[in-house]
């Protein structure tokens, strides 16, 4: 079987990991893209399972070497999908990158045959709560996210799919279904 390239953008702190990392959890033949990062792990985080955390000076070589399907700087970091991997897990499964809005867009010009999907939040409130319960970030840094939330949300006309992540169960068998969808046409 050859898989799906599913692409998954949101707002920071809409549940994106939750509802992936369940997927990929009951689902065996669906993955999840490990990208490459120059931010600090945070707690809990281990190398090769939530990113490849690398120097910035490895991050700018793969990046001459033509490593990455896609990169871009957040935060004053460095975030790239790395281009083997993905290639080698399509060969089995389905493969979900989880990239912001720019970085999915770059994606599908790549891959055209990419299917996007956003998680979109069921209202501002909700989300900030979310983002400040998680607990990892600092006042400054959500305000930052904050602040990209509106951008993120008006690019959702580009998207091929759109999940509100209300209740979490639903939102995972929405993703679930659009990935089973997509493999019928
Ligand atoms: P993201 O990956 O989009 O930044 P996370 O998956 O880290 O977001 O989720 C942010 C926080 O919101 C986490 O504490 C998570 O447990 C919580 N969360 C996720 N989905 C829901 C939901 N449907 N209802 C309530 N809380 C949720
Ligand atoms: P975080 O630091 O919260 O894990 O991620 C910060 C931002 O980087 C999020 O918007 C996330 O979607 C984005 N991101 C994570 N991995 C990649 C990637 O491989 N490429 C791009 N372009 N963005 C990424």
């Amino acid at each position: 079987m050859k898989g799906k390239l599913i692409v998954v953008s949101g707002p920071s702190g809409v549940g994106k990991g939750t509802i992936v990392k369940t997927l990929t959890k009951r689902r065996e033949d669906v993955v999840e893209s490990v990208s490459c990062t120059t931010r600090a792990p945070r707690e809990g985080e281990i190398h090769g399972r939530e990113y490849y955390f690398l120097s910035k000076e490895e991050f700018l070589r793969r990046i001459e070497e033509d490593d990455f399907l896609e990169h871009d700087e957040h935060f004053g970091n460095f975030y790239g999908t790395p281009k083997s991997f993905v290639r080698e897990q399509l060969k089995q499964k389905h493969v979900i990158l989880e990239i912001d809005v720019v970085g999915a867009l770059n994606a599908k010009k790549a891959f055209p045959e990419s299917v996007l999907v956003m998680i979109a939040p069921p209202s501002m409130e909700e989300l900030e709560r979310r983002l400040k319960g998680r607990g990892t970030e600092t006042d400054e840094e959500i305000a930052n996210r904050m602040q990209r939330i509106s951008y993120e949300l008006s690019q959702q006309d580009k998207y091929d799919y759109v999940i509100i992540n209300d209740d979490l169960e639903t939102a995972i068998t929405a993703l679930s279904n659009v990935i089973d969808e997509d493999e019928s046409k």
